[in-house]
């Protein structure tokens, strides 16, 4: 698969499975455009990737906050010219039990993982639509499929990523910008390090391939979506979950 000449814009690309999604595409060529809050989080992992010869940059941006995106896609323009492929992976989760949960918890997961998907559709599709091409890949979830008890604000955000892909992959596909979702499962990373032990347990159980899953496995399936070979592949949300929805 080349990406020889595209440029991938990956939100919280600096680390967990966003990092796999940036490393699988620089694989095939694509030059990174590393989105973070902080800056510094995302230029140390633009270096690292300039140090083994791809063209990265690092952008600052809370991907909730629409002036941030705008701000950041101009920059991303300014540098590189271009905007060819997208990855919504920016994500937080704040669990607790409905009953128990915080407004403040509802409202930041909704405001990262739901409205910052938004947020960053809205901004690429201007420089995809002038381009007549465009790959974005939003990275959902399993329980926005099937839900999960003490996560009402990541399901319900990620339930409506799905929604977002559909009517996204409706509204671009006329200009030739496909839009999809990945929905991962139980994958290792910093974030499913909080979760306790129990619901590992529950969750290892309910896998088919009886493993967790690897940010290499999630960034594969992104890098399938977002190359020529998935060019008639639209609105569609790819489980990268070890058999644990069907
Ligand atoms: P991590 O917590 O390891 O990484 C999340 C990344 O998002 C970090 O780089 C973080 O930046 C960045 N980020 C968080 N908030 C913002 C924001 N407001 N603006 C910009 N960047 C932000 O998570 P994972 O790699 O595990 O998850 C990546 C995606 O995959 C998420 O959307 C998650 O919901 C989804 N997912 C993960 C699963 C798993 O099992 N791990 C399962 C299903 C879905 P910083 O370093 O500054 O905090």
């Amino acid at each position: 698969m080349s990406f020889e000449g595209k440029v991938a814009v990956i939100t919280g690309g600096a680390r967990g499975i966003g990092r796999a999604i940036a490393t699988e595409l620089a694989a095939g060529g694509a030059k990174l455009a590393l989105v973070d809050v902080l800056l510094d989080v995302a230029e140390t992992t633009a270096a690292e990737f300039r140090a083994q010869g791809v063209d990265a940059a690092a952008f600052a941006a809370n991907v909730a906050n629409p002036e941030d995106v705008n701000r950041m896609c101009d920059e991303v323009i300014a540098h590189f010219g271009q905007m060819d492929i997208l990855v919504n992976n920016a994500g937080i989760t704040r669990d607790n039990l409905i009953m128990r949960m915080k407004e403040s918890d509802w409202d930041a997961v909704i405001a990262v993982n739901l409205k910052g998907t938004f947020n960053c559709i809205k901004a690429a599709t201007r420089p995809m639509m002038k381009a007549r091409f465009g790959r974005i890949v939003n990275i959902a979830s399993v329980v926005g499929v099937m839900g999960n008890a003490g996560q009402a604000n990541y399901s319900a955000s990620k339930a409506g990523v799905i929604g977002l892909t559909k009517t996204a992959a409706k509204e671009l596909a006329s200009r030739n910008i496909t839009v999809n979702a990945v929905a991962p499962g139980y994958i290792q990373t910093e974030m499913t390090e909080k979760v306790s032990d129990a619901a590992r347990e529950a969750f290892l159980t309910n896998i088919p391939l009886a493993r967790a899953g690897q940010p290499e496995d999630v960034a594969r399936a992104v890098k399938f979506l977002c190359s020529d070979d998935a060019a008639y592949i639209t609105g569609q949300v790819l489980h990268v979950d070890g058999g644990m929805v069907m």
